[in-house]
């Protein structure tokens, strides 16, 4: 079979070409960048075991295994981080939530990442601010496992921590982040994320309770002036804005991603917690 079929092929199977693309250069043991060496040599054949590879992938892909688990590999704010099954694939859509921070980040400040996953947010942060203290919580020992390793493979020195949002935290943070679970319990739209860790996603029957429970715990981990962001899904917006108003949040305000959908809100603490 040629490059060229082989495309084809996952074409057949439903794959968009952009997956596939990317799933033959893993299967040929060839970088991510090199989708013009494909279209270069679409007439050269697979040898056997590589099609074998190949076609293995396509089917994991075409049953909903998110492509970053197949590869291995995500890229998040300019880093490459290695996932797998054991944290949330990090999305675009989080990015913004880092932008926000780091223009609310100084040099040396203290923050912490919570439910940090594959570690994606902290290190996002650590990479632009080198000088800050940044650390990085997961109630889960196998997500922290690997945010560690990305830690490792991108020697930035993040402190991770085990432990449930702000449980036994000790120092007063200027800024708390998180993109926590926040999909409802029911939603219909969790089917299509059942390769990833539920853990990671489903926040009780409104999807707003772990959203709750860390506006609630974070004023008393917020040093004066400090701010707590959240991601939050599409339609939550001003139920988080409301939750960060009602407990005492100044400069209460939201953010929208690429596509234009309202994905973090955000406030400012200004007494003492
Ligand atoms: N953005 C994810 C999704 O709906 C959810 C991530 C999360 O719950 N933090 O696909």
């Amino acid at each position: 079979m040629t490059i060229a079929q082989a495309l084809a092929a996952a074409a057949a199977l439903g794959l968009e070409r952009l997956d596939a693309q990317l799933l033959l250069l893993h299967a040929l043991g060839r970088a991510h960048s090199e989708r013009a060496w494909l279209l270069a040599h679409d007439t050269n054949l697979l040898a056997p075991d590589a099609h074998a590879r190949y076609l293995r992938l396509c089917e994991r892909r075409a049953g909903g295994e998110p492509l970053a688990y197949l590869t291995g590999r995500k890229e998040f704010f300019g880093l490459e981080l290695d996932v797998d099954a054991r944290v949330l694939v990090p999305r675009a859509d989080t990015e913004t939530l880092v932008e926000w921070a780091l223009e609310i980040l100084g040099p040396q400040a203290t923050v912490v990442d919570l439910g940090t996953g594959s570690g994606a947010i902290a290190l996002a942060l650590k990479k632009h601010r080198p000088g800050a203290r940044v650390e990085a919580v997961d109630q889960s020992a196998a997500a922290l496992e690997v945010a560690a390793a990305n830690a490792r493979a991108l020697a930035l020195d993040v402190v991770f921590r085990q432990a449930s949002w702000l449980a036994g935290a000790t120092p007063k943070y200027n800024l708390i982040v998180s993109n926590p679970p926040y999909v409802a319990a029911a939603d219909p739209h969790l089917a299509a994320l059942s390769h990833e860790p539920l853990s990671a996603l489903a926040a009780g029957p409104d999807g707003l309770a772990d959203i709750r429970a860390i506006v609630a715990q974070a004023p008393a981990h917020l040093a004066p002036g400090g701010w707590l962001l959240l991601e939050h899904g599409w339609d939550q917006a001003e139920a988080a804005r409301g939750l960060l108003a009602a407990t005492g949040f100044h400069q209460v305000a939201t953010r929208r991603d690429l596509a234009g959908i309202e994905r973090c809100s955000g406030g400012k603490w200004l007494e003492l917690g």
